[in-house]
């Protein structure tokens, strides 16, 4: 018998692996190769085989139902984007070589999308003309073109990557805040519905623009980003979270200077001094875009945040080793007093607390201990300037935080009026004023989602796919195929299975038990049935769970019962219901 629902591991093209790719460094790369649901074509750059392209169409399809539900609409943009738009918006110039340009026969110049903002800015700016129109949210799902410096990890950071990306139109920020939120939660839910043990945080706006932003984050160490997070809820990425920092006073009864020979570091200081690195202060110079020195100082095991001090000075760059010397600096030892003329003194506002400085005293071998601030030197400006890191207090309740680090698998914006204004798009509001557009952009990784996934969830044999994004939901595994009675019956299954509406693949190939079971679990198959002699002797299978290794003999009988309760109940497989769960907990 054969069933046109019934994928076949004897047809199905799954070139599966035995020694991991030499390539690949983390667990993801490795199994999404291995099990052969992707290969590479250039670096940064992969087909998606059966399998990949059927999780990836899962993860689509999630994303695409939530994104329906807000009322947001599926357009699709072309990806070959004509230069002009990015000329007009500014970011042909500010994106840099991340985007993939290129000129046409008639010289021409276009680029390859890494993202929308100009192209949906344009499409609207003539058309939507009313703030009766409004609100408005537009978006595709689509392939993605970043020139990466470092494309690596696999899916995680490729060159060519598929994305959900949507964007909004507004004529006020109530409006845009409730599509923010309503963005917000539809994310939040698709992280769930693909099982990811997530966080949504705080994050740095970076090249997009706008102001109000929160990354979605899959917890797993192979992640890029650095976070801290608490259990009161707050959770930030290292760059843009707020910094609550604990310094240690030194006491001593005075300002004393003390040699300190060839001590260079913050680490060589506290050793030398028998204090720790929190009872020391760190020294950094920059200069503001009009090239003024500026002198920053952040607690010393705490680094400096650079997006923080770009946000306190216009255009502030470090100092490099040359600029130091010709405002004459001392590198290793410098401090607040005795620096030149017109510097001006930004600190960390933790350091308020800290009444005593152990610090440079702008003498090479020399540093102070009980620099008093606004006793020995003014400082002229507190602001958060560290780099927020675990141990410090929640900015929120005040507890410890921890660390952890996180794949970036979707991003929500508020981007206000910097598209809009810049590109001339604008409606008639209310009081017939032209006014341009609010607007916010939403987008999810989808192909990054699907290594996320598999970070979160593998063991040393392989995937343990979430059911509903698995690329079927179970494996019929014949032991002996050509079997009178083994193969039928495994087939009989399979079909009903596949009645049901459930997701069926049979390894029907003609390959030892050993191979099956190898591949079964390297793909991740989420329930496997196991069919054999011995079993069906006594009307018996064996089921297993691929997440949980947990096996159990069932009688046909009462898989039968499972097939026609959940005929009963219109079950939809593959987001809520397991069904090995289904099995097991009656
Ligand atoms: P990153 O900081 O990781 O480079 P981004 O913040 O530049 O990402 P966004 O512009 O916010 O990325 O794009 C939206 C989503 O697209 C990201 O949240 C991420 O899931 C995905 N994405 C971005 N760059 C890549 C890439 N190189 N490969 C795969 N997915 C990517
Ligand atoms: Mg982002």
């Amino acid at each position: 018998m054969t069933n046109a629902n019934i994928m076949r591991m004897s047809e199905l093209y799954v070139p599966t692996l035995k020694e991991d790719p030499a390539d690949a460094e983390i667990a993801s790369h490795k199994l999404l190769l291995r099990a052969g649901l992707i290969r590479k074509a250039a670096s940064g750059v992969y087909t998606f085989l059966p399998l990949g392209k059927r999780v990836l169409a899962k993860v689509e399809n999630i994303v695409r139902e939530e994104m329906d539900a807000i009322g947001s609409q599926e357009i699709m943009m072309p990806a070959l984007q004509p230069g002009e738009l990015w000329h007009e918006s500014g970011r042909w110039d500010d994106y840099g070589p991340e985007l993939m340009r290129l000129v046409d026969r008639h010289d021409r110049e276009f680029c390859l999308g890494p993202t929308h903002e100009e192209l949906i800015t344009a499409l609207v700016r003539n058309e939507l003309r009313s703030y009766k129109e409004l609100p408005l949210t537009l978006y595709q799902i689509q392939v993605k073109f970043r020139d990466e410096i470092r494309p690596r990890f696999g899916l995680l950071r490729s060159r060519e990557f598929i994305m959900k990306d949507a964007y909004s139109f507004h004529a006020n920020q109530e409006s845009l805040q409730k599509t923010y939120d309503q963005m917000s939660e539809a994310y939040a839910r698709i992280c769930k519905r693909m099982d990811m043990d997530f966080r949504p945080v705080q994050a740095d706006p970076g090249q997009i623009g706008g102001s109000v932003t929160c990354e979605f984050m899959a917890l797993a160490e192979a992640g890029e980003a650095e976070l801290v997070h608490c259990t009161c809820g707050y959770a930030a990425n290292t760059e843009a979270g707020d910094c609550l920092a604990q310094p240690t006073v030194h006491d001593v009864p005075e300002l004393e200077k003390v040699a300190t020979p060839e001590v260079h570091t913050i680490a060589e200081l506290a050793a030398f001094l028998g204090i720790p690195e929190s009872s020391t202060v760190k020294a950094l110079s920059g200069k503001s875009g009009e090239g003024a020195l500026v002198v920053l100082f952040v607690p010393g095991d705490h680094e400096l945040n650079e997006l923080k001090a770009e946000r306190m000075a216009d255009g502030f760059t470090l100092l490099t080793d040359d600029d130091m010397e010709a405002f004459g600096l001392h590198k290793g030892s410098m401090g607040p007093i005795g620096l030149p003329e017109g510097a001006r003194i930004v600190a960390d506002v933790s350091l308020q607390a800290v009444s005593k400085w152990v610090v440079g005293a702008n003498e090479d071998g020399y540093h102070y201990v009980g620099a008093r601030p606004g006793v020995d030197f003014q400082v002229d400006e507190w602001v958060d300037l560290s780099v927020v890191r675990p141990g410090d207090r929640c900015p929120t309740c005040g507890l410890p935080l921890e660390g952890a680090r996180g794949i970036e698998v979707s991003q929500v914006f508020q981007l206000g009026d910097k598209y809009s204004r810049s590109m001339g798009a604008t409606f008639m509001a209310e009081d017939n004023s032209e006014q341009p557009f609010l607007m916010g952009c939403y987008g999810v990784g989808v192909s990054r989602s699907m290594a996320a996934i598999v970070e979160q969830h593998n063991d040393e044999n392989g995937i343990c796919w979430p059911t509903s994004v698995a690329p079927a939901h179970v494996c019929v595994i014949p032991l002996t195929t050509g079997d009178e009675l083994v193969q039928p019956a495994a087939e009989k299954l399979a079909s009903e299975f596949a009645k049901l509406g459930l997701e069926v693949v049979i390894d029907d190939r003609k390959e030892r038990a050993g191979v099956k079971f190898a591949d079964a679990d390297l793909i991740g198959w989420p329930v496997q049935v196991v069919v054999g002699k011995r079993g069906l002797e006594e009307q018996k299978v064996e089921v297993k769970s691929r997440r949980t290794g947990e096996r159990q003999e069932v009688s046909l009988a009462v898989l039968a019962d499972v097939v026609a309760f959940a005929q009963r109940n219109t079950k939809v497989w593959g987001s809520e219901v397991d069904l090995f769960a289904e099995i097991f907990n009656r």
